[in-house]
């Protein structure tokens, strides 16, 4: 979200309420599924509910034709809530216990991450004398940047999938899709078309092993700019990259479902993180900002700044979505035109980790300024320890696009 005039001032105005809160700007939401829909007519698109499950950011999804990418069955029953019905919420993660597949049998499309799993499926659906469709999370013999296979926790090795579908024997469990995600944040256009690319061929080899597929989730990958350093995903061009492969497939298939699923990308650049100084401190000619709730509120922040300072290499390389790179976070003030110092930035906890900037240049502040963290909307209020040291929790707000305050 952009730090305009208008912003600035709503953030002064929930600072003096709320000690630290996310802010999240739909109109920015929308902007994003708008890039998305408008670039890639031909694909249908789910939005990865882990990385903000907030209420009404899932409101905010579905109503523009989202469907749900769920990784646990407690993400099903929030899509399920937030209106979605089963064939729009797609269920896809390792480990499902029988009690999950009871649970979401009836409530979403199942995705077997193993050869067990769709067994398991089996057991449940044959007890109730039931057919049931299912999609296979294939891991393939490509990786996203080479030709070889790698081993993974998820999905089945595609030379498994390919051998388990040819002697093929649960007589209540129908293959009808197939599912494949090797990695998040990717800026290369080359690269992810290439990706989606293989993905095509893949699919046309399990349609002639399955008949023909109702769905291909590709999964995702599309990443967004975190460091001013990168340049940020061009939609055009990828759209354009694909475009030869997707309607020649489409041509071949014209019922089968191509699906990309995202989450970052809907609305990782659409949330801030605030939080304010509680304590300006002077220790050997270092002035450190102590700041509310920000390893325990905002996690990514800190872990940053560890994994920098702990890793061997320059460039360590990403870590989904706990590390994605350093210089991931802007952190901007409300004070544009005071004089500079350098500062390092600090929380409140009694540990020495929760570092989240280390002798950077800010304004200079006093206790009760704010400290706005930029790329707060994925993979920020979902993955963070709030209930460590009993600290008071940051709230959740959302602007609507017609300009409405919903706190959480
Ligand atoms: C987490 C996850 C995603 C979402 O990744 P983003 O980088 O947020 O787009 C998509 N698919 C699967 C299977 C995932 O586990």
């Amino acid at each position: 979200m952009l730090l305009d005039m208008k912003n600035k001032a709503m953030i002064a105005k929930y600072a003096e309420k709320y000690g630290s809160f996310y802010l999240y700007d739909e109109s920015c939401i929308i902007s994003s599924v708008n890039v998305l829909k408008e670039n890639f007519p031909q694909i249908e698109f789910l939005y990865s509910v882990k990385c903000n499950s907030n209420h009404d950011v899932l409101h905010s999804v579905f109503a523009h034709s989202f469907g749900a990418d769920a990784a646990s069955l407690g993400e099903v029953l929030l899509a399920n809530e937030a209106g979605l019905t089963k064939d729009k919420i797609y269920y896809s993660a390792p480990g499902k216990t029988m009690e999950d597949i009871e649970a979401a049998i009836s409530k979403s499309i199942l995705i077997a991450d193993s050869l067990d799993e769709i067994k398991r499926i089996q057991m449940i659906a044959s007890k109730s004398d039931i057919t049931v469709n299912i999609g296979i999370r294939i891991n393939p013999d490509f990786s996203f940047h080479g030709n070889c296979g790698q081993p993974s926790k998820f999905g089945i090795d595609e030379e498994q999938a390919v051998e388990f579908v040819r002697n093929y024997d649960c007589k209540n469990v129908k293959i009808t899709g197939i599912h494949v995600h090797l990695r998040s944040q990717e800026l290369n256009v080359g690269t992810l078309s290439d990706y989606y690319g293989k993905i095509l061929h893949l699919a046309e080899k399990f349609h002639s092993l399955c008949g023909e597929l109702d769905y291909v989730n590709m999964g995702s990958g599309m990443g967004i700019q975190y460091s001013v350093d990168e340049t940020p995903l061009d939609m055009k061009l990828l759209s354009a990259g694909i475009k030869s492969e997707i309607d020649r497939f489409k041509t071949t298939y014209p019922n089968t479902k191509l699906i990309i699923e995202t989450g970052r990308y809907v609305v990782g650049k659409s949330g801030v993180y605030v939080t304010k100084v509680v304590e300006r401190k002077v220790s050997h000619q270092k002035t450190y900002l102590i700041l509310k709730n920000t390893l325990n509120g905002f996690i990514r922040p800190s872990l940053a700044v560890l994994v920098t300072r702990c890793a061997a290499q320059d460039e360590p390389a990403p870590s989904e979505p706990l590390f994605t790179g350093k210089n991931t976070f802007q952190f901007l003030t409300l004070k544009d035109d005071a004089p500079t110092e350098p500062v390092t930035l600090v929380g409140n906890l009694c540990t020495a980790a929760d570092v989240v900037a280390e002798d950077i240049m800010l304004p200079h502040l006093e206790c009760g300024d704010c400290i706005v963290i930029t790329n707060a909307g994925s993979y920020a209020a979902v993955l963070s320890p709030m209930q460590f040291a009993a600290q008071e929790k940051p709230v959740e707000i959302f602007l609507t696009a017609d300009d409405r305050i919903i706190v959480d």
